[in-house]
């Protein structure tokens, strides 16, 4: 009989340590909150906090929306004309 494969289950500890997938609302934890990001975005209490740290927070989340925004337009951009390359010439008209 093998014992040895005893069960090495992950404990059950659903506690919020930092793994990266429970992160915390950063404008939250500026002033001394821990509250998870998730679904909290729209409620945030500091939503519209205009001190430095928050400041400093949204200033970083902007760039980096900025940037996912003007990459995706520039694909989108890109897919496009590599789309509406041959469009010319045939002329779908089906008629009867
Ligand atoms: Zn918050
Ligand atoms: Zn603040």
């Amino acid at each position: 009989m093998d014992k040895a494969a005893q069960a090495t289950r992950p404990e059950g500890n659903s506690e919020m340590r930092s793994n990266g997938i429970n992160r915390l609302c950063a404008l939250c934890r500026n002033h001394g909150l821990k509250i998870p990001v998730k679904g909290h975005k729209r409620f945030c209490g500091y939503r519209l906090c205009l001190c430095k740290e928050c400041c400093l927070v949204k200033e970083r989340q902007r760039v980096v929306a900025m940037h996912l925004y003007f990459r995706r337009a520039q694909e989108q951009e890109e897919a496009d004309r590599g789309a509406s390359r041959d469009r010319s010439g045939e002329d779908v008209n089906g008629g009867e």
